[in-house]
Protein backbone atom coordinates (compact mmCIF):
# COMPACT_ATOMS: atom_id res chain seq x y z
CA UNK A 1 0.00 0.00 0.00
CA UNK A 2 1.07 3.07 -0.34
CA UNK A 3 1.94 5.43 2.68
CA UNK A 4 3.57 9.00 3.85
CA UNK A 5 6.39 8.55 5.70
CA UNK A 6 8.06 11.09 7.68
CA UNK A 7 11.76 9.78 7.45
CA UNK A 8 13.73 12.61 9.39
CA UNK A 9 14.66 16.04 9.82
CA UNK A 10 12.05 17.88 7.29
CA UNK A 11 11.75 15.11 5.30
CA UNK A 12 8.64 12.57 4.40
CA UNK A 13 7.80 10.60 1.59
CA UNK A 14 4.94 8.50 -0.11
CA UNK A 15 6.25 5.23 -0.47
CA UNK A 16 5.10 1.71 -1.15
CA UNK A 17 5.07 -0.70 1.61
CA UNK A 18 3.71 -3.72 2.96
CA UNK A 19 0.31 -3.98 3.98
CA UNK A 20 -0.40 -3.92 7.68
CA UNK A 21 -2.13 -6.62 9.94
CA UNK A 22 -4.75 -6.46 12.38
CA UNK A 23 -2.93 -7.72 15.83
CA UNK A 24 -5.09 -9.02 18.89
CA UNK A 25 -8.02 -6.29 19.40
CA UNK A 26 -6.64 -4.19 16.64
CA UNK A 27 -9.10 -3.75 13.35
CA UNK A 28 -8.03 -2.87 9.86
CA UNK A 29 -9.77 0.18 8.74
CA UNK A 30 -9.57 1.28 4.62
CA UNK A 31 -8.67 4.79 5.10
CA UNK A 32 -11.63 6.99 3.08
CA UNK A 33 -10.31 10.22 4.38
CA UNK A 34 -7.30 11.75 6.36
CA UNK A 35 -6.61 15.47 7.61
CA UNK A 36 -3.15 17.18 7.71
CA UNK A 37 -2.65 18.82 11.11
CA UNK A 38 -0.29 21.51 11.68
CA UNK A 39 1.31 19.46 14.47
CA UNK A 40 2.29 17.23 11.23
CA UNK A 41 4.88 20.14 10.10
CA UNK A 42 6.16 20.20 13.72
CA UNK A 43 7.05 16.57 13.62
CA UNK A 44 8.75 17.06 10.17
CA UNK A 45 10.99 20.13 12.56
CA UNK A 46 11.16 17.59 15.32
CA UNK A 47 14.71 17.63 17.31
CA UNK A 48 15.47 13.92 15.68
CA UNK A 49 14.52 11.49 17.57
CA UNK A 50 11.54 13.15 19.30
CA UNK A 51 9.28 11.14 17.05
CA UNK A 52 10.02 7.43 15.67
CA UNK A 53 11.28 7.03 12.11
CA UNK A 54 9.43 5.80 9.68
CA UNK A 55 6.63 6.68 10.66
CA UNK A 56 3.47 7.17 8.54
CA UNK A 57 1.85 10.16 9.51
CA UNK A 58 -2.18 11.46 9.70
CA UNK A 59 -3.61 11.59 13.00
CA UNK A 60 -6.87 12.64 11.66
CA UNK A 61 -8.79 9.35 10.14
CA UNK A 62 -12.27 8.17 8.68
CA UNK A 63 -12.74 4.73 6.80
CA UNK A 64 -13.83 1.50 6.53
CA UNK A 65 -13.78 -1.28 8.82
CA UNK A 66 -11.84 -3.78 6.53
CA UNK A 67 -10.32 -6.57 8.50
CA UNK A 68 -11.13 -7.42 12.10
CA UNK A 69 -8.15 -9.21 13.91
CA UNK A 70 -8.21 -12.03 16.39
CA UNK A 71 -10.97 -11.49 19.59
CA UNK A 72 -12.57 -8.64 17.44
CA UNK A 73 -16.40 -8.86 16.99
CA UNK A 74 -18.07 -6.16 17.48
CA UNK A 75 -17.02 -4.22 14.33
CA UNK A 76 -18.78 -4.45 11.04
CA UNK A 77 -16.93 -5.23 7.59
CA UNK A 78 -17.61 -1.97 5.34
CA UNK A 79 -18.85 0.22 8.42
CA UNK A 80 -17.73 3.86 8.35
CA UNK A 81 -15.57 5.08 11.14
CA UNK A 82 -13.48 7.97 12.42
CA UNK A 83 -10.54 6.96 14.48
CA UNK A 84 -9.99 8.32 17.99
CA UNK A 85 -6.16 8.10 17.75
CA UNK A 86 -4.89 9.26 20.89
CA UNK A 87 -4.49 6.10 22.59
CA UNK A 88 -2.71 6.92 25.70
CA UNK A 89 -1.25 3.92 27.56
CA UNK A 90 -4.24 2.74 28.50
CA UNK A 91 -3.18 1.37 32.03
CA UNK A 92 -2.42 4.80 34.16
CA UNK A 93 -4.78 6.48 36.46
CA UNK A 94 -5.74 9.09 34.03
CA UNK A 95 -6.17 6.47 31.12
CA UNK A 96 -8.38 4.04 32.85
CA UNK A 97 -10.33 6.94 33.45
CA UNK A 98 -10.70 7.93 29.86
CA UNK A 99 -8.55 11.03 30.30
CA UNK A 100 -5.89 9.57 27.66
CA UNK A 101 -4.82 13.43 27.04
CA UNK A 102 -3.76 13.52 30.49
CA UNK A 103 -1.77 9.76 30.22
CA UNK A 104 1.15 9.97 33.33
CA UNK A 105 3.25 7.44 31.39
CA UNK A 106 6.57 8.02 28.77
CA UNK A 107 4.02 5.00 26.84
CA UNK A 108 2.10 7.63 25.66
CA UNK A 109 0.66 6.18 21.96
CA UNK A 110 -0.75 7.83 19.42
CA UNK A 111 -1.84 6.65 15.86
CA UNK A 112 -0.10 8.81 13.75
CA UNK A 113 2.70 10.61 16.22
CA UNK A 114 4.17 7.22 17.68
CA UNK A 115 2.71 4.52 15.21
CA UNK A 116 1.93 4.35 12.12
CA UNK A 117 -0.82 7.04 10.84
CA UNK A 118 -3.61 7.24 8.21
CA UNK A 119 -2.17 9.23 5.74
CA UNK A 120 -1.92 5.63 3.08
CA UNK A 121 -4.68 3.28 1.54
CA UNK A 122 -4.96 1.43 5.33
CA UNK A 123 -4.56 1.98 9.51
CA UNK A 124 -4.32 -0.66 12.22
CA UNK A 125 -6.28 0.73 15.27
CA UNK A 126 -7.51 -0.76 18.48
CA UNK A 127 -11.21 -2.01 18.25
CA UNK A 128 -11.88 0.40 21.59
CA UNK A 129 -10.58 3.26 19.31
CA UNK A 130 -12.98 3.42 16.96
CA UNK A 131 -16.36 6.27 16.93
CA UNK A 132 -19.17 4.89 14.22
CA UNK A 133 -19.89 8.05 12.08
CA UNK A 134 -23.14 6.76 10.12
CA UNK A 135 -23.76 7.86 6.89
CA UNK A 136 -21.18 11.29 7.17
CA UNK A 137 -19.17 11.81 4.53
CA UNK A 138 -16.13 10.83 5.72
CA UNK A 139 -14.06 14.22 4.47
CA UNK A 140 -16.34 15.53 6.95
CA UNK A 141 -15.73 12.79 9.31
CA UNK A 142 -12.04 12.92 9.46
CA UNK A 143 -11.57 16.57 10.43
CA UNK A 144 -13.59 15.77 13.56
CA UNK A 145 -10.88 13.29 14.81
CA UNK A 146 -8.65 16.69 15.61
CA UNK A 147 -9.54 19.59 14.77
CA UNK A 148 -13.11 18.84 15.66
CA UNK A 149 -12.45 17.25 18.71
CA UNK A 150 -9.67 19.62 20.04
CA UNK A 151 -11.62 22.98 19.07
CA UNK A 152 -14.62 20.54 21.29
CA UNK A 153 -12.73 19.38 24.26
CA UNK A 154 -11.07 23.20 24.59
CA UNK A 155 -14.74 24.84 24.96
CA UNK A 156 -15.95 22.18 26.70
CA UNK A 157 -13.36 22.79 29.31
CA UNK A 158 -14.35 26.31 29.55
CA UNK A 159 -17.89 25.81 29.39
CA UNK A 160 -18.89 27.59 32.81
CA UNK A 161 -17.38 30.45 31.40
CA UNK A 162 -19.27 31.02 27.67
CA UNK A 163 -21.80 32.67 29.06
CA UNK A 164 -24.75 33.82 26.81
CA UNK A 165 -23.66 37.45 26.10
CA UNK A 166 -20.03 36.35 27.05
CA UNK A 167 -17.35 37.91 24.95
CA UNK A 168 -15.03 35.19 23.57
CA UNK A 169 -11.80 35.80 20.90
CA UNK A 170 -10.82 33.05 18.61
CA UNK A 171 -7.40 33.81 17.14
CA UNK A 172 -6.28 31.52 14.30
CA UNK A 173 -8.99 30.54 12.15
CA UNK A 174 -7.17 27.56 10.15
CA UNK A 175 -8.24 23.58 10.76
CA UNK A 176 -9.24 23.95 14.51
CA UNK A 177 -10.34 27.84 14.68
CA UNK A 178 -12.50 26.97 12.16
CA UNK A 179 -14.25 24.47 13.76
CA UNK A 180 -14.62 26.14 16.88
CA UNK A 181 -16.08 28.91 15.73
CA UNK A 182 -18.56 26.76 14.79
CA UNK A 183 -18.69 24.47 18.02
CA UNK A 184 -19.70 27.66 19.88
CA UNK A 185 -21.78 29.38 17.62
CA UNK A 186 -23.96 26.27 17.95
CA UNK A 187 -23.39 25.62 21.96
CA UNK A 188 -23.52 28.46 23.35
CA UNK A 189 -24.73 32.24 23.03
CA UNK A 190 -21.48 33.90 23.15
CA UNK A 191 -20.14 37.14 21.08
CA UNK A 192 -17.34 35.90 18.35
CA UNK A 193 -14.31 37.63 17.56
CA UNK A 194 -12.05 35.77 14.71
CA UNK A 195 -8.58 36.93 15.01
CA UNK A 196 -6.43 36.12 11.86
CA UNK A 197 -3.87 37.18 9.79
CA UNK A 198 -5.44 36.35 6.46
CA UNK A 199 -8.44 37.70 4.62
CA UNK A 200 -9.64 34.01 3.95
CA UNK A 201 -9.81 33.19 7.36
CA UNK A 202 -11.84 36.00 8.45
CA UNK A 203 -14.31 35.85 5.97
CA UNK A 204 -14.56 32.37 6.20
CA UNK A 205 -14.93 32.97 10.33
CA UNK A 206 -17.98 35.56 9.40
CA UNK A 207 -19.40 33.17 7.90
CA UNK A 208 -19.52 30.53 10.45
CA UNK A 209 -20.46 32.72 13.36
CA UNK A 210 -18.44 35.03 14.30
CA UNK A 211 -19.77 38.75 15.06
CA UNK A 212 -16.66 40.49 14.79
CA UNK A 213 -13.44 39.77 12.55
CA UNK A 214 -10.27 41.53 13.41
CA UNK A 215 -6.87 41.18 11.18
CA UNK A 216 -3.85 40.03 13.59
CA UNK A 217 -1.54 42.89 13.70
CA UNK A 218 -0.15 45.38 15.90
CA UNK A 219 -3.21 46.99 15.86
CA UNK A 220 -5.11 44.09 17.36
CA UNK A 221 -5.49 44.86 20.54
CA UNK A 222 -6.35 47.91 20.62
CA UNK A 223 -9.68 46.82 17.75
CA UNK A 224 -10.86 43.93 20.24
CA UNK A 225 -10.99 46.41 23.42
CA UNK A 226 -12.60 48.87 20.45
CA UNK A 227 -15.39 45.66 20.49
CA UNK A 228 -15.03 44.34 24.54
CA UNK A 229 -14.56 47.59 26.32
CA UNK A 230 -11.27 49.51 27.36
CA UNK A 231 -9.47 48.07 30.28
CA UNK A 232 -10.37 46.48 32.71
CA UNK A 233 -13.26 44.85 30.85
CA UNK A 234 -12.25 42.34 27.98
CA UNK A 235 -12.81 39.18 26.76
CA UNK A 236 -14.66 36.68 28.72
CA UNK A 237 -12.80 33.57 27.23
CA UNK A 238 -9.80 33.56 24.78
CA UNK A 239 -8.51 30.75 22.50
CA UNK A 240 -5.70 30.90 20.96
CA UNK A 241 -4.86 28.28 18.20
CA UNK A 242 -1.51 29.65 16.83
CA UNK A 243 0.41 29.70 20.43
CA UNK A 244 3.36 32.10 18.79
CA UNK A 245 4.35 35.34 21.06
CA UNK A 246 2.49 37.48 19.22
CA UNK A 247 -0.90 36.06 19.66
CA UNK A 248 -0.20 34.90 23.25
CA UNK A 249 0.42 38.54 23.46
CA UNK A 250 -2.78 39.62 22.03
CA UNK A 251 -4.81 37.03 24.35
CA UNK A 252 -3.23 38.33 27.37
CA UNK A 253 -3.87 42.14 26.48
CA UNK A 254 -7.52 41.21 25.63
CA UNK A 255 -8.32 39.13 28.18
CA UNK A 256 -10.49 40.67 31.46
CA UNK A 257 -9.85 40.22 35.48
CA UNK A 258 -11.26 36.63 36.11
CA UNK A 259 -11.28 35.70 32.27
CA UNK A 260 -9.91 32.71 31.01
CA UNK A 261 -7.26 31.75 28.72
CA UNK A 262 -7.21 28.74 26.39
CA UNK A 263 -4.00 28.23 25.17
CA UNK A 264 -3.72 25.15 22.45
CA UNK A 265 -1.68 26.35 20.19
CA UNK A 266 1.69 24.63 19.96
CA UNK A 267 3.73 27.77 18.08
CA UNK A 268 6.34 27.55 20.56
CA UNK A 269 5.68 31.30 21.56
CA UNK A 270 6.62 32.38 25.19
CA UNK A 271 3.89 33.70 27.67
CA UNK A 272 5.41 35.41 30.48
CA UNK A 273 3.89 35.52 33.98
CA UNK A 274 5.18 38.39 36.18
CA UNK A 275 3.68 38.71 39.45
CA UNK A 276 3.90 42.87 40.09
CA UNK A 277 2.66 44.89 43.14
CA UNK A 278 0.69 47.80 41.88
CA UNK A 279 0.37 46.61 38.71
CA UNK A 280 -3.05 44.15 38.58
CA UNK A 281 -3.42 44.55 34.94
CA UNK A 282 0.10 43.49 33.24
CA UNK A 283 1.04 40.49 32.22
CA UNK A 284 -1.91 38.40 33.17
CA UNK A 285 -5.02 39.88 34.56
CA UNK A 286 -5.90 39.38 38.36
CA UNK A 287 -7.99 35.96 38.43
CA UNK A 288 -7.33 35.08 35.27
CA UNK A 289 -7.27 30.99 34.73
CA UNK A 290 -5.14 29.79 32.19
CA UNK A 291 -5.50 26.26 30.60
CA UNK A 292 -3.37 23.65 28.36
CA UNK A 293 -6.11 21.59 26.68
CA UNK A 294 -4.74 18.67 25.38
CA UNK A 295 -6.95 17.20 21.91
CA UNK A 296 -9.82 15.31 23.33
CA UNK A 297 -11.25 11.95 24.49
CA UNK A 298 -13.11 9.20 23.35
CA UNK A 299 -16.25 10.55 25.35
CA UNK A 300 -15.54 13.78 23.49
CA UNK A 301 -15.23 12.49 20.07
CA UNK A 302 -19.17 10.88 20.28
CA UNK A 303 -19.86 14.18 20.86
CA UNK A 304 -18.51 16.10 18.22
CA UNK A 305 -19.22 13.06 15.85
CA UNK A 306 -23.20 13.62 17.16
CA UNK A 307 -22.70 17.40 16.99
CA UNK A 308 -21.82 16.71 13.12
CA UNK A 309 -24.47 14.55 11.79
CA UNK A 310 -26.90 17.07 13.39
CA UNK A 311 -25.78 19.50 10.76
CA UNK A 312 -24.07 21.84 13.39
CA UNK A 313 -20.33 21.80 12.01
CA UNK A 314 -19.35 21.36 8.87
CA UNK A 315 -15.65 21.25 8.01
CA UNK A 316 -14.10 23.59 5.88
CA UNK A 317 -12.19 21.27 3.11
CA UNK A 318 -9.86 21.36 0.43
CA UNK A 319 -9.65 17.93 -0.76
CA UNK A 320 -6.03 16.50 -2.38
CA UNK A 321 -5.97 12.69 -3.56
CA UNK A 322 -2.93 11.33 -1.53
CA UNK A 323 -0.28 11.47 -4.66
CA UNK A 324 -0.44 14.88 -3.77
CA UNK A 325 -0.27 14.88 0.05
CA UNK A 326 3.27 16.37 -0.34
CA UNK A 327 1.76 19.85 -2.29
CA UNK A 328 -1.00 19.72 0.71
CA UNK A 329 1.35 20.09 3.31
CA UNK A 330 3.53 22.69 1.22
CA UNK A 331 0.11 24.66 1.17
CA UNK A 332 -0.82 23.99 4.65
CA UNK A 333 2.83 25.36 5.70
CA UNK A 334 2.55 28.69 3.14
CA UNK A 335 -0.84 29.46 5.16
CA UNK A 336 -3.04 28.80 1.91
CA UNK A 337 -5.48 25.97 3.08
CA UNK A 338 -9.20 27.39 4.21
CA UNK A 339 -10.15 25.20 6.82
CA UNK A 340 -8.48 21.65 6.51
CA UNK A 341 -6.51 19.85 3.81
CA UNK A 342 -7.78 16.68 3.87
CA UNK A 343 -6.23 13.66 1.91
CA UNK A 344 -8.34 10.66 0.12
CA UNK A 345 -6.33 7.70 -1.04
P1 LIG B 1 -3.67 25.74 10.64
O1 LIG B 1 -2.41 25.99 9.93
O2 LIG B 1 -4.78 25.01 9.95
O3 LIG B 1 -4.31 27.11 11.16
C1 LIG B 1 -3.56 28.13 11.76
C2 LIG B 1 -4.33 29.45 11.54
O4 LIG B 1 -3.67 30.46 12.30
C3 LIG B 1 -4.33 29.92 10.10
O5 LIG B 1 -5.62 30.36 9.74
C4 LIG B 1 -3.34 31.08 10.11
O6 LIG B 1 -3.63 32.07 9.13
C5 LIG B 1 -3.52 31.60 11.51
N1 LIG B 1 -2.38 32.38 12.02
C6 LIG B 1 -1.06 32.17 11.82
N2 LIG B 1 -0.33 33.13 12.46
C7 LIG B 1 -1.23 33.92 13.09
C8 LIG B 1 -1.11 35.08 13.90
N3 LIG B 1 0.09 35.59 14.21
N4 LIG B 1 -2.25 35.64 14.36
C9 LIG B 1 -3.46 35.13 14.07
N5 LIG B 1 -3.65 34.05 13.30
C10 LIG B 1 -2.53 33.45 12.81
O7 LIG B 1 -3.29 24.97 11.99
P2 LIG B 1 -4.17 23.94 12.87
O8 LIG B 1 -4.04 22.58 12.30
O9 LIG B 1 -5.50 24.54 13.10
O10 LIG B 1 -3.33 23.94 14.23
C11 LIG B 1 -3.27 25.10 15.02
C12 LIG B 1 -2.26 24.92 16.14
O11 LIG B 1 -2.78 24.01 17.11
C13 LIG B 1 -0.91 24.32 15.71
O12 LIG B 1 0.10 24.92 16.51
C14 LIG B 1 -1.06 22.86 16.06
O13 LIG B 1 0.19 22.24 16.25
C15 LIG B 1 -1.84 22.98 17.35
N6 LIG B 1 -2.61 21.80 17.77
C16 LIG B 1 -2.75 21.63 19.11
C17 LIG B 1 -3.50 20.59 19.60
C18 LIG B 1 -3.66 20.39 21.07
O14 LIG B 1 -4.24 19.39 21.47
N7 LIG B 1 -3.18 21.30 21.91
C19 LIG B 1 -4.12 19.71 18.69
C20 LIG B 1 -3.99 19.93 17.34
C21 LIG B 1 -3.23 21.00 16.88
ZN1 LIG C 1 -3.21 17.40 15.23
ZN1 LIG D 1 -1.86 6.44 30.43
Amino acid sequence: MRAYRYTGLHKAELSEIPDPEPGLGEVLVRVGASGACHSDLGILAAPPGAFPTPLTLGHEVAGYVDRLGAGVSHWDIGEPVVVHALLGCGRCRACTQGLENQCRTVEFDAVGLTRDGGMADYVVVPETHLVRVGDLDLTQAAPLADAGLTAYHAIDLSRNALRPGAYCVVIGVGGLGHMAVQILAATSAVSIIAVDVTDGALDLARRLGAAHTVKSDHDAVQHIREIVGPVPEGADVVFDFVGVTATLDIARQVVSPGGRLVLVGLGQGELTFRPTPGNPLNPIPLETTAVVPYWGNHADLVEVVALSRAGLVKAETEVFPLAEVEEAYAKLERGEIRGRAVMVP
